[in-house]
C-alpha cells in the first residue's frame, strides 16, 4: 500500500470487460469506480448492442460522470443459432455473441491504441476463455471477475470434472461432491448443469477450463462471509491448478444522480425497519399465479411492503401492462396505506441502506445478496435460477437469512400466499435473526475498510500490476 504513488512508478491501466446483464455490468462498474478512486487509468470494453435498457442508462450514466474513463464501444457479431434449442435467453445468447467476437478486440487494446499502456485485463468469467488469448497477445496479466459466489465459482471450476463423469449429476445421486466442500444437494445445482449439451453448461465448461491459464481470480465477496469455502479454493483443495481466488468485497456503490422516486419520499414516512422489501433483481420475470399468491401473502403478512414487480425477463418488454391490470385495483386499495408497488427500475442500493426498511425477500442474485449484507438486512431467499441456490446456502449459513428449501426453483413450485406470509412475519419478528444479520453487516464494513481483508487484497493486486509495468 505504502508507495503506490511512488513517482517513478505509474498507478496500473486496467481493461474492464464485462459481459451481459445488470448483473455482471453493476460490479464491473464499481471495480472500475474503485480503481479510479486508487488513481488507476481505467478502460471500460462494452459490448454493443447491450440486451437491457437499464444496461445502456448505467454505462452511459457512468461515462459522463467519470469522464477519464477510456470507453471501448465494442460492436459484436450477432448470435448464430448453431445450437437453438437449449436456451433463448438473451442475456445469456449475448455472452455467446461476445466470446465469438473477442478476436476483434485485439486491435482496439494493443500498445499503439492505449496509452499509457495496459497494465491488465480483468474480464468476466463468462467471457474468461476468449479473453486469454487476447491477454496473452497483448502479454499482459488477465484476472477473472467472478459476479457470483465462492461457492458457486467452485461449482463451475470443478464442473468439468463433473460433466466428464455424467452420473455424478444424474438422476441416481442425492448430491454432489467437490473435494474440499461440503457435499451439495442436487436440488441446488443449477438444471441446466445436468444437461451436458445445454449452452449454459458448455458455456461455464469452456470458460472453467480457461482458468488455470489466469493470474487471478477477483471475486464480490468477503473472507469472512465465505471462509471455508475460500480456503478450500485457495489451498488447492478443489482443482490444484486453479490461480488464487481474490476476495475485495463487498464491492461498495459508485455516485450516481439519485433518481428521487415517489417510492423513496414514502419510505421516508415509514417507521424504522418497518417495511420488507421484495425484489427479484433484473432479469427474473414471475408467472401471473404466482405474483397473485406473492401479493396474498405480503397483505397477509400484515407487513408494510416495497414490492417491484417484473413480468418481463429484458426490461424493453416490460412496459406493456400497469400495475393495477397486474395485481388487481382491489389489492391496491386494500393496501393503499401500508405497500407500494412499483414496475421499472428502482434504486436498490439506496432501498436497501433506508432506515425504513427491516427485511428483504430476494431471489439471491448475487449483488443483491452482497448489497444486503453490507447494511445487515435479514432476507427471506427464494432463489429463481442458476447460481442462486447456492448463493441462499451461503446466506442462509452466514445467518444473513431464512431459505425454504421447499419452494425450490422458481417455476418449479407455485409458492402459497400463506407460506410467503408465514416467511415474511418470520423475518420481521426474528430477534436472533437481526442480530445474526447486523453481525454480517459489520463484518462486512470491516472486510473494506481499512486494513479489512478485502482492502488488502485489493492493495496487494494494485501492488503487484504496478511492479509489473
Ligand atoms: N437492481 C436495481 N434496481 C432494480 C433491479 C435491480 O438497482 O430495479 C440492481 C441490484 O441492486 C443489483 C443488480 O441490479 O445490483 C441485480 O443483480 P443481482 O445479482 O442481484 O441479480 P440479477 O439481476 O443478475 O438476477
Ligand atoms: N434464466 C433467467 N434468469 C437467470 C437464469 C436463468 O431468466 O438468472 C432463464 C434462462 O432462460 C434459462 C431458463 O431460465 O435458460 C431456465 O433456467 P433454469 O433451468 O435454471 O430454471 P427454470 O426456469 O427451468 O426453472
Ligand atoms: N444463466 C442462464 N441460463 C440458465 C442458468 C443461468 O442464462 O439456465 C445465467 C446466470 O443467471 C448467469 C450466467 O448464466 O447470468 C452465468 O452465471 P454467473 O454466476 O456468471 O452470473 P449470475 O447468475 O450472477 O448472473
Amino acid at each position: 500500500m505504502s508507495n503506490i504513488n511512488d513517482s517513478d512508478v505509474l498507478p496500473p491501466h486496467i481493461a474492464l470487460f464485462p459481459s451481459a446483464g445488470m448483473g455482471h455490468l453493476t460490479p464491473f462498474l464499481r471495480v472500475a469506480s474503485m480503481l479510479l478512486s486508487h488513481h488507476c487509468t481505467v478502460t471500460l470494453i462494452t459490448a454493443k448492442p447491450t440486451v437491457s435498457a437499464a444496461e445502456s442508462s448505467s454505462i452511459s450514466s457512468f461515462l459522463s460522470q467519470n469522464p477519464q474513463v477510456k470507453h471501448v464501444d465494442f460492436q459484436t457479431i450477432p448470435f448464430h443459432h448453431s445450437n437453438p434449442t437449449t436456451t433463448d435467453d438473451p442475456f445469456f445468447l449475448q455472452f455467446d455473441s461476445i466470446s465469438r467476437s473477442v478476436h476483434l478486440l485485439h486491435p482496439l487494446l494493443s500498445s499503439s491504441s492505449s496509452s499509457p499502456p495496459l497494465s491488465a485485463i480483468f474480464a468476466d468469467l463468462a467471457v474468461a476463455s476468449s479473453i486469454a488469448p487476447v491477454a496473452a497477445e497483448l502479454g499482459i496479466p488477465n484476472y477473472v471477475i467472478c459476479t457470483s459466489s465462492i461457492k458457486f465459482l467452485c461449482l463451475a471450476a470443478y464442473l468439468p470434472v463433473l460433466v466428464a463423469a455424467p452420473a455424478r449429476l444424474g438422476s441416481n445421486s442425492t448430491e454432489v461432491n467437490i473435494p474440499g466442500l461440503t457435499p451439495v444437494p442436487i436440488s441446488s445445482i443449477p438444471p441446466p448443469f445436468k444437461d451436458p449439451d445445454h449452452l449454459f453448461t458448455l458455456t461455464i465448461v469452456r470458460n472453467a477450463k480457461a482458468l488455470s491459464e489466469v493470474n487471478g481470480i477477483i471475486v464480490n465477496s468477503f473472507d469472512w462471509l465465505e471462509q471455508e469455502t475460500l480456503a478450500a479454493v485457495n489451498s488447492g483443495r478443489i482443482l490444484n491448478s486453479l490461480p488464487p481466488v481474490l476476495p475485495i468485497g463487498p464491492l461498495q456503490p459508485y455516485e450516481t444522480k439519485n433518481d428521487t422516486g415517489k417510492y423513496l419520499s414514502w419510505l421516508n414516512s415509514q417507521p424504522e425497519e418497518s417495511v420488507v422489501y421484495v425484489s427479484f433483481g433484473s432479469r427474473t420475470a414471475m408467472s401471473r399465479d404466482q405474483i397473485r399468491e406473492l401479493s396474498k401473502g405480503l397483505e397477509e403478512s400484515g407487513y408494510r411492503f416495497l414490492w417491484v414487480l417484473k413480468t418481463s425477463k429484458v426490461d424493453k418488454d416490460d412496459h406493456k401492462d400497469e400495475v393495477k391490470d397486474i395485481v388487481g385495483d382491489s389489492f391496491i386499495e386494500r393496501t393503499r396505506n401500508r405497500g407500494v408497488v412499483v414496475k421499472g427500475w428502482v434504486s436498490q442500493e439506496e432501498i436497501l441502506q433506508h432506515p425504513a426498511i427491516g427485511g428483504f425477500l430476494n431471489h439471491c442474485g448475487w449483488n443483491s445478496v452482497t448489497e444486503a449484507a453490507r447494511r445487515g438486512v435479514p432476507m427471506v431467499a427464494w432463489p429463481q435460477h442458476g447460481d442462486q441456490m447456492l448463493n441462499a446456502e451461503v446466506v442462509e449459513k452466514a445467518g444473513l437469512g431464512i431459505w425454504g428449501k421447499e419452494w425450490g426453483w422458481g417455476a418449479e413450485v407455485l409458492v402459497s400466499g400463506k407460506e410467503i406470509g408465514d416467511k415474511v412475519k418470520r423475518v420481521m419478528e426474528d430477534e436472533k435473526l437481526r442480530v445474526m444479520a447486523r453481525k454480517v453487516g459489520k463484518e462486512a464494513r470491516k472486510a473494506t475498510g481499512l486494513d479489512g481483508s478485502s482492502e488488502k487484497v485489493l492493495m496487494e493486486i494494485l501492488e503487484l500490476l504496478k511492479q509489473k509495468r
